[in-house]
């Protein structure tokens, strides 16, 4: 505060933050989500192929009156620890589902395969959270197989109840994707436990992937990683999404290496439904034309 409104101070992990600035940050979550000042944006997930939207990611936002856009690493972080990310979380998932439900209305069940909201471990830990899951899909409409939930590696390897939790919610048809693929404490045995239909290949693998001069230890080995990336989903039946494309070279390469589908600012950002709506309606529109 006595630096002013526009100076927030950034704290590293594991540094000590004044209890108060804590506080202050729960509570203005908790006003914030009784206020409504959360929003989805939604990222394009593209067909490689042919640059189609085959489906979209949601991601969470929050409209601060004084701050303006806030982005999720400011918050999600203090959500979790103070719990808030329970009622967060499922804002997300019903507004996700609300939204992906009147986009199949207005532009039929073709309109995308997948919308995905991210879950937190936390969420997945309260004990309503299968529920929850069953009641956004069957109060929205949208069929399950539609609805993708995307989860860390973290949050997947942590005990039974998770583990019982997330079959449920594979029962309902609903899927799931291992986001961040590659940066988690991976395993075989784990994907072979987890009832996961999609992993999304990390940006950190992406990042420089097209670079291939000689000499370029770094673009290799990633090059290595997403190539034993898609191999693995697809001998396990997995779908795969490569997340963080920043250029065509990126884009080109990793069709090379296998990749069909891909997420990045280079194929669409993150951006308020109303703008998808119009993306859809023209994609209708040169359809009809056709
Ligand atoms: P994520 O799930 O891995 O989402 C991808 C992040 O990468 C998004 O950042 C997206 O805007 C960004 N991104 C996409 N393409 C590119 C690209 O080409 N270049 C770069 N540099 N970045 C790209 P965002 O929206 O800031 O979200 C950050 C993280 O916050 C997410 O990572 C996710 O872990 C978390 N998050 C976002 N929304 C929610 C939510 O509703 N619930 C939970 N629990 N976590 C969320
Ligand atoms: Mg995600
Ligand atoms: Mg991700
Ligand atoms: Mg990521």
């Amino acid at each position: 505060k006595q630096r002013g409104r526009a100076n927030w101070v950034r704290y590293a992990d594991g540094m000590e933050r004044p209890a108060s600035a804590h506080a202050r940050l729960g509570g203005d979550l908790r006003r914030a989500l009784d206020a409504g000042e959360f929003r989805l944006v939604y990222q394009p997930i593209v067909d490689l192929r042919d640059g189609r939207i085959t489906g979209v990611e949601a991601l969470v936002r929050w409209e601060h009156p004084d701050r303006g856009l806030v982005s999720p690493a400011e918050f999600i972080p203090a959500a979790e620890r103070t719990g808030l990310i329970v009622p967060l979380g499922r804002w997300v998932l019903r507004e996700t589902c609300r939204q992906a439900a009147a986009w199949i209305a207005a532009f039929g069940p073709d309109v995308l395969d997948k919308a995905a909201p991210n879950v937190s471990v936390r969420q997945l830990h309260d004990p309503d959270f299968a529920a929850d899951v069953a009641a956004a899909v069957a109060d929205s409409g949208l069929p399950a197989n539609r609805l993708v939930l995307e989860l860390t590696e973290s949050a997947v390897l942590r005990g039974q109840q998770v583990s019982r939790v997330l079959h449920e919610v594979h029962a309902m048809g609903v899927r799931l994707a291992l986001d961040d693929f590659g940066t988690g404490e991976s395993s075989l045995s784990l994907l072979r436990a987890f009832p996961a239909a999609i992993v999304k290949l990390d940006k950190s693998f992406v990042d420089g992937i097209e670079l291939d001069e000689p000499g370029t230890p770094a673009a290799e080995a990633r090059q290595a990683v997403a190539r034993a990336v898609v191999q693995l989903a697809g001998a396990l039946g997995l779908d795969t999404v490569a997340e963080g494309i920043e250029n065509q070279e990126q884009a080109d390469r990793l069709r090379r290496l296998g990749y069909t589908v891909g997420q990045g600012y280079h194929l669409g950002r993150p951006m308020p439904a109303e703008q998808l709506t119009e993306i859809f309606a023209a994609r209708r529109r040169v359809a009809a034309a056709a």
